[in-house]
């Protein structure tokens, strides 16, 4: 279920695409987040973009996760406590949490000033979604160190997007674990059936795979939308439209497994095919310059991260940066 590691730049074109899923907050998560909810942050008066340094066209980190484990094997696996560390360090940064599906349709929610993170969680493994009898997230689970982190950060939201396989979150079954995510405002995303090698597979051996995964969570939990796809070891198959659409498949969004920031989805140079991710990664771990914690250094010192204007109907931006926008958003568009 693992994926050897390849920078993006280092894939030529080819295919390296990853998983990831969304969910949302809970209920009491939303509650407590009501402070913060659009109609609420409305009762303020609106500061001017250029108050906060708005810019919708800056980079936006999507973070890719696998195991928690107390004793990491690969570069995949992180311990919870790295994972708690890596949130916590998220919200005194100011970035708030946002879904794949939110991200790659632009509906991009939060308050103004702060920065879009999308966390994505591959392989479906119980170190991610582990529930207690009650119902309750099992302790150091990805999903109980979320809801943790958001009551202590009350402006982070603990959503995320799970690109899960069939037969996910085996410790819980697959039926109980895809409920409780939904229903607590997370993503369920596809990662194929049984995590196939699609640039392995002709075309339509790839459709299956990818049509056993929408199927297996349709199955599990019905009445879910899936709309992003995440590929096995980060391998496209060919034609790369295959991932996108096919029999009872059709995805608005696809990711990679590598390794840099994504342009933001109001930028002409939006690849909604091909989004990449950021492994998460110690400062000295192996390929440490490609991982999570440098490139958090690097978008806090720089000047293109992803700052938002508080309005998600508008995209607001520095007029220099006005090139670089997408012209189907003209109308939305306030450069300043
Ligand atoms: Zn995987």
């Amino acid at each position: 279920m693992r994926y050897p590691f390849v920078p993006l730049g280092a894939l030529a074109g080819a295919a390296v695409l990853a998983s990831g899923c969304s969910t949302g907050p809970s209920p009491a998560a939303g509650e407590r987040h009501a402070a913060a909810s659009p109609a609420a942050v409305s009762a303020v008066p609106a500061k001017a973009p250029a108050e906060v340094g708005a810019n919708e066209l800056g980079q936006v980190p999507v973070l890719m996760y696998h195991q928690l484990t107390e004793k990491p094997a690969s570069v995949y696996d992180r311990t919870p406590a790295d994972f708690r560390a890596e949130l916590e360090r998220l919200a005194r940064e100011n970035y708030v949490p946002v879904t794949a599906r939110d991200f790659q349709t632009g509906r991009i929610d939060i308050p103004a000033g702060t920065h879009p993170v999308v966390l994505t969680f591959d392989d479906s493994t119980n170190s991610q979604v582990r529930l207690n009898p009650d119902g309750t997230p099992a302790p150091d689970t990805a999903v109980a160190i979320l809801t943790e982190t958001a009551k202590k950060y009350p402006q982070f939201k603990p959503v995320a997007t799970f690109f899960v396989n069939a037969e996910a979150f085996s410790a819980t079954g697959s039926a109980k674990a895809l409920t409780w995510l939904k229903e607590h405002g997370h993503e369920v995303a596809n990662h194929t059936g049984g995590h196939e090698n699609l640039s392995s597979l002709d075309q339509e051996g790839a459709m299956r795979a990818i049509s056993a995964g929408q199927q297996a969570i349709e199955k599990a939990a019905p009445g879910t939308q899936v709309t992003s796809l995440a590929l096995p070891f980060g391998a496209m198959p060919s034609p790369a439209g295959v991932a996108t659409r096919g029999t009872g498949y059709r995805y608005d969004g696809v990711y990679l497994v590598g390794a840099n920031p994504s342009v933001s989805p109001f930028a002409k140079a939006f690849t909604p095919g091909a989004i990449p991710r950021i492994r998460s990664a110690g400062p000295e771990d192996e390929d440490a310059e490609f991982g999570s914690s440098r490139w958090l250094d690097k978008l806090a010192a720089g000047k293109t991260r992803y700052v938002s204007d508080g309005d998600p109907n508008t995209v607001a931006f520095p007029s220099a940066s006005r090139n670089e926008l997408s012209p189907a958003l003209a109308k939305r568009a306030r450069p300043y």
